[in-house]
This record gives structure tokens, C-alpha cells and sequence, in this order.
């Protein structure tokens, strides 16, 4: 079922849902199970998967020259969505992103994933490889989430690249996209990332998920502008409970976010990362009580691939 019509048949109560990475290259379905399977008892509407795309890595060789190699240390998104969507008969959202696909493998994914049933999606830019400042598409590839969403929009009325295809079968994607509370590190103001996120909308995404913040404070003026600027689908808010006290320097340095003065000041008081993951569940929530009262359709949370955290919080507010 699309994501929406959950949304839509919600009758008022805020759904659940949850993300998950795709384990490391050699681990087996039961990792993913693991993360599943404590969290099946409070009915979530949608399990994500994230996508990883490749990162360079350089290896030092024998004869002393160095040696530029590509790896995917996260491979299995599309696999691992089908198994979850037939082991567990519960939607999943794929992430597809532009970053390493051209055009066409995009189209020979998404073409993939509607074979095996798979009929949501979340669709996003993707992150720069590491160690690369600046993004940059494939040749024939998606530079812009906004292109990505055109592709599928597109296909979602039975046009597909080639322009030969006659009587086309059109898919029917509901599509989501990703927005940002405290704005893209890229964007050089929130006015025009908002604007950028009309754009996604206004080519067919049905939904926006936001990146994770930490206080309410943010998503609600992100959402008052939203609204103001037009944008009239579902927000879905991003949680995630702090859980190391290595997260507190690495969660803003990577996904440009600000830790409010209060939750710093009491994770600092942390003695080992048993408290702060303690800390981490009552701040999500306080969060998550607040976010219900104000009538968010779903409650979306990112587990990092660890779900006892997640549990304890759904345990409370579910
Ligand atoms: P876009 O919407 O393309 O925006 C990127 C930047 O460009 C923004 O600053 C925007 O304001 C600007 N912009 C947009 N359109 C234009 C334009 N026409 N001209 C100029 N500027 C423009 N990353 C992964 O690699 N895998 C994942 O699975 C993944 N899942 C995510 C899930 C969620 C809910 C979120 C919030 C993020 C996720 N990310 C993931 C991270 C995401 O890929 C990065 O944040 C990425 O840098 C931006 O993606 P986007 O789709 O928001 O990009």
C-alpha cells in the first residue's frame, strides 16, 4: 500500500515507521531481522532501506604507488527490501538516490522494484562520496533529487527513456522526498531550500521525511514555512535517539544539525554510552510526545541498524 494511503486512513492516531541500513557486505538477512523483529509489535506503517552508494578508497601497494579502488561496503537495498516486504508483509520505502546512477540504471531499478511489488519510494540526491567536497551526477545521470523525481513521475505516467515504447505500462510510485528542519549544509538559505522542496513536491512528491533534529522548535518553524511557502503534503518528522558520546561532535559535523544547549549539557554529564543511550530514548521521547500532540501523521525513527533504543521509545509513546 502506498505510503499515503496510510497516511490517509490514519484516522487522527500518528503511525510509526522506521529506517534501516542495509548491513555491511557479508552479513546475512538475519542482521536485518534483528533490527525488524523488536519493533513488529507496534505495527510500522513503512520499514525504509537506506542506499549507500560507492565510496574511493586508496590502498598503499606493495611497489609504494597508491591505488584508487571503489568499494561498496553497504550493497543490497533493492534485495533487501523484497525480503523484508515478503517476509514481514509490511510496505517498505526504498531510498534511490542520483549519485552513481545514470538515467538509464535508474529507470532498470525502479523498473526492478515495481516487478517485485515494491510501489513506495524515497527519493534523494545522495551524499558526495567521502573525501569529495563537491557532488557530482554520472554523465546521464540525476543531478538534483528534483530530476530523480521527474524520472519516476514520468514513468509513473508510461514514459520511459526510450521514446520507442508504445502502449507503455505506467507505474504507480508514491514518492517521497527529504527536507531539512535546519536546511542543507548546501543551501544557502532556508528560503531557497524550501523552495527547492516546493519544486520536488510540485513534480509529484507525495510526501516530504525530514532529516533528524533534536528540537521541536526547528521542525515546527520548518513546517509554519512549509505551509506558507505552499507545500501542502505530509511532513513526516526524522527521530533519532542520541546514543554514543561520539555522536555529540560527529551528528552535527555530518548532517549539519545543531544539539540543543540542554540535551549537550546533560549527555556531557554522561559517564559511559549506556547513559547517554538512556538519555538519548527519554530526550526522543519528550520529542515524540510533543510531535503527537501536534498531530504529525507519522513518527519516522533512524535506527542505525540498533533497535532497543527505538523499542523503549515506542513502548512508551505507542
Ligand atoms: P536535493 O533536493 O537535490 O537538494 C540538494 C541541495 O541542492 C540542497 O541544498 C537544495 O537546496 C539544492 N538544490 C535543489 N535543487 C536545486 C537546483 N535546481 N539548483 C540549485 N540548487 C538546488 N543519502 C544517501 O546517500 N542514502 C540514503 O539512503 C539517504 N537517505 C536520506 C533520508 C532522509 C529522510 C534524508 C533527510 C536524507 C537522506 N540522505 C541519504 C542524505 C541526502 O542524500 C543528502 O542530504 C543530500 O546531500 C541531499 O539530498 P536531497 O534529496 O535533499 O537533495
Amino acid at each position: 500500500m502506498r505510503l499515503t494511503d496510510h497516511i490517509a486512513r490514519r484516522n487522527g492516531k500518528t503511525l510509526f515507521s522506521f529506517e534501516l541500513l542495509p548491513p555491511l557486505k557479508g552479513e546475512n538477512f538475519e542482521s536485518i531481522s534483528q533490527t525488524i523483529d523488536p519493533l513488529i509489535e507496534f505495527k510500522p506503517a513503512a520499514i525504509d532501506v537506506t542506499y549507500h552508494r560507492e565510496e574511493i578508497i586508496y590502498k598503499e601497494r606493495e611497489d609504494g604507488l597508491i591505488e584508487k579502488r571503489t568499494v561498496r561496503k553497504r550493497p543490497g537495498t533493492v534485495g533487501i527490501s523484497a525480503a523484508i516486504r515478503f517476509k514481514y508483509n509490511i510496505d517498505v520505502v526504498p531510498h534511490i538516490i542520483c549519485g552513481g546512477f545514470t538515467r538509464e540504471e535508474t529507470e532498470n531499478a525502479l523498473i526492478d522494484l515495481y516487478f517485485l511489488g515494491i510501489h513506495n519510494l524515497l527519493l534523494i540526491r545522495g551524499d558526495n562520496p567521502v573525501g569529495e567536497k563537491v557532488f557530482r551526477p554520472e554523465p546521464n545521470g540525476n543531478h538534483y533529487a528534483l530530476e530523480l523525481v521527474k524520472q519516476a513521475v514520468n514513468m509513473n505516467q508510461g514514459i520511459y527513456l526510450e521514446e520507442e515504447i508504445v502502449n507503455a505500462h505506467p507505474t504507480g510510485f508514491c514518492i517521497g522526498v527529504a527536507g531539512y528542519p535546519e536546511k542543507h549544509a548546501e543551501a544557502p538559505n532556508m528560503a531557497a531550500d524550501i523552495a527547492h522542496l516546493k519544486e520536488k513536491v510540485d513534480a509529484g512528491a507525495s510526501y516530504v521525511v525530514t532529516q533528524m533534529f533534536f528540537d521541536n522548535a526547528a521542525f515546527f518553524r520548518f513546517e509554519k514555512a512549509c505551509r506558507e511557502a505552499g507545500i501542502t503534503v505530509p511532513i513526516i518528522p526524522g527521530i533519532k535517539p542520541l546514543s554514543t558520546k561520539s555522536q555529540l561532535s560527529a551528528l552535527p559535523k555530518t548532517f549539519s544539525i545543531d544539539l540543543p544547549e540542554a540535551l549537550f549539557k546533560e549527555a556531557e554529564k554522561c559517564s559511559n554510552n549506556q547513559q547517554i543511550r538512556q538519555l538519548g530514548v527519554e530526550w526522543a521521547v519528550a520529542q515524540s510526545r510533543e510531535l503527537i500532540q501536534a498531530g504529525v501523521p507519522v513518527l519516522h525513527f533512524y535506527t542505525m541498524g540498533k533497535s532497543d533504543n527505538i523499542r523503549k521509545i515506542a513502548e512508551s509513546v505507542f
